[in-house]
Parts: structure tokens; C-alpha cells; sequence
């Protein structure tokens, strides 16, 4: 099995950065690319912040923050993270960005490099076949926010193969954290049940059988969900989440998985929930606010 030391991500948004903070809190050296200054500017601060909270609720110790810290490098330049044990492809949810993005890192990997995706929703085996290690690549797929989700799915595609399998299960194991073995079947297992509730929850709202007030409490209180399906849509991105409902209803040729139209509507909009401070709830003020 190959030792993993040196991790390198792809995409400073959302996951990057989680990803980014957990792995250099269990000691790996990180180096973090996107193609925006400012996205991995707004990465670094927001690791920066989240481990200062974990300081001061007595998680760790301030000097481990700062050791955490110091492993964390970025680049503009996407090759330089090719000569990584493992690449952790976290950018947009767009099969096209992220084919092009393993297909520039290609020459640049050394022989033994672990190459991952850690898309909602598309398809492993595909985005393997277009590489040169097929039996090296899985998709690694964490939950958002990435420092608090205790799970991470490990999908393997037809060609993986067991070292490298075992190996990701061995750095899950170092982070902290537990992996969920998945099939790699459209939306894999979370999003294939979660993505659909929170459509149809956008369904409820688009029919008029609640507001985004009631539709949330309803789920909350009835059902003990912490976030209702709204708020967690947003939470995610409601872009992500459409692009989910798009693979699901492509993939596995089902009516049932069509996106509602005013999840599409949103998007649009450029309203995609908490990342554009807008979606089914307003966050631009003190409190959030539903929008409808
Ligand atoms: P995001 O929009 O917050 O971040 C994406 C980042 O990728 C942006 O900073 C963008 O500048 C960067 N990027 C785009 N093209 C790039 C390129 N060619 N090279 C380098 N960087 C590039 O998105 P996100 O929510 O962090 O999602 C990233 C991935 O993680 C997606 O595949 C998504 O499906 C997956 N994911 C998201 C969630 C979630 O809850 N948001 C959960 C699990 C997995």
C-alpha cells in the first residue's frame, strides 16, 4: 500500500477547505488548488476560523491549530499538486470541469498516486475510464460541513482495486472518521435517499401544500430531522442539489426522480442558498428569512 503523506485537493469552495482542515489536522501536508485567488484566500481564513472555534471549545490545543495551519499551502497552478500520494478532486459538480481537471494532471502524477473524486453524483467508473489508472481511482465522497460529519462514503469503481481500497479505508480511519462502503450506482447511498426528500419537499412548496416555514418545522418536529429539508437544501447548494436530482433521473430513468420545476426556478435565479446568501431562505439580515 502506498503511504500517503502528501494529499493535494482540487477546489477551495464548501468541501475543499473542510477537506483541507481535517486532513492537515491528522497531520498530512495539504496543498489546495482553484482557480480563484480569492476562493483559496477565503479558504485559508475560513480554515483559520473553524480550528480558532475548535481551540476554544477545548477540541485542541492552539498549538496544534497552528501546526495545522502551517501544513496548508495553495496554488493557482493545478499541476503542481500532481507529484501528491493523493488527489482529492473537489471542484464544481460539472462532469466536463472535472474531466478536464484529471486529464491536466495526468503527466504530471508520479506512478503510484491515488487519484479520487468526491462528486455527489457522478459517475466513478466513467471519470476513471478517461484516466490511466482506473484500479487507482474511487470516489471519496465526505459530507458538508466536512470537520463535523463523522461519515465518508468510499465508492469503488468496476476497475478499483483492493489496495487502494484498502488504503483510502486506512486514511478514513486516520481523520478520525468512519467510512460507509458504496456500489457505484447514480447518487451512490446518502444523496440517492436524501436528494430525493429534499425534491420532494420543494414539490410540497411548488404545490402550495406548505410555506417554507411549516415545511421545515413539519420535518424538524415531526420527523426529528435537526435541519428541515429546506434549510439543509440550501445548506448544500441548491445547484448540487438539482445537478443530483439530474444525474438520478438520467442514470436510473425514472419519472420519480424528475427535479421540480422551482428547484430549477431558483437556480435560474442565481439563488443557490447559503453560498449566494440567497435560496429558500434570505440570509443577507440578522436572521434568516424564508423567501416564499
Ligand atoms: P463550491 O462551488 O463551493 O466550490 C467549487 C470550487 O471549485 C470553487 O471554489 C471553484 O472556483 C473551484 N473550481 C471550479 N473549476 C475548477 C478548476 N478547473 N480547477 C480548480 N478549481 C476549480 O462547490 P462544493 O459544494 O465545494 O462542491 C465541490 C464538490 O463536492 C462537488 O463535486 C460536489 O458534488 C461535492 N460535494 C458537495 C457537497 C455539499 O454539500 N456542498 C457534499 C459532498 C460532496
Amino acid at each position: 500500500m502506498v503511504d500517503i503523506r502528501k494529499v493535494g485537493i482540487v477546489g477551495a469552495g464548501q468541501m475543499g477547505n473542510g477537506i483541507a482542515h481535517v486532513f492537515a489536522l491528522a497531520g498530512y501536508d495539504v496543498l489546495l488548488n482553484d482557480i480563484s485567488r480569492d476562493s483559496l484566500d477565503k479558504a485559508v481564513a475560513l480554515i483559520d476560523k473553524n480550528l480558532e472555534r475548535q481551540v476554544s471549545r477545548g477540541k485542541i490545543e492552539a498549538a496544534t491549530k497552528a501546526e495545522a495551519l502551517a501544513r496548508i499551502s495553495t496554488t493557482l497552478t493545478l499541476t503542481d499538486i500532481g507529484p501528491s500520494d493523493l488527489i482529492i478532486e473537489a471542484a464544481t459538480e460539472r462532469e466536463e470541469v472535472k474531466q478536464k481537471i484529471f486529464a491536466e494532471l495526468l503527466p504530471h502524477l508520479t506512478p503510484t498516486t491515488i487519484l479520487t473524486s468526491n462528486t455527489s453524483s457522478i459517475s466513478i467508473t466513467r471519470l476513471a475510464s478517461r484516466t490511466d489508472r482506473p484500479e487507482k481511482f474511487m470516489g471519496f465522497h465526505f459530507m458538508n460541513p466536512v470537520p463535523v460529519m463523522q461519515l465518508v462514503e468510499l465508492i469503488r469503481g468496476i476497475a478499483t482495486d483492493q489496495d487502494t481500497y484498502h488504503s483510502l479505508l486506512k486514511v478514513v480511519e486516520s481523520l478520525g472518521k468512519t467510512a460507509a462502503s458504496a456500489e457505484d450506482f447514480p447518487a451512490f447511498i446518502v444523496n440517492r435517499i436524501l436528494v430525493p426528500m429534499i425534491n420532494e419537499a420543494v414539490y410540497t412548496l411548488y404545490e402550495g401544500v406548505g410555506n417554507v416555514k411549516s415545511i421545515d418545522e413539519a420535518l424538524k418536529l415531526g420527523a426529528n430531522h435537526p435541519m428541515g429539508p429546506l434549510e439543509l437544501a440550501d445548506f448544500i447548494g441548491l445547484d448540487t442539489c438539482l445537478a443530483i436530482m439530474n444525474v438520478l433521473y438520467d442514470g436510473l430513468a425514472d419519472s420519480k426522480y424528475r427535479p421540480c420545476p422551482l428547484l430549477t426556478k431558483y437556480v435560474e435565479a442565481g439563488w443557490l442558498g447559503r453560498k449566494t446568501q440567497r435560496g429558500f431562505y434570505d440570509y443577507r439580515g440578522e436572521v434568516p428569512v424564508p423567501t416564499r
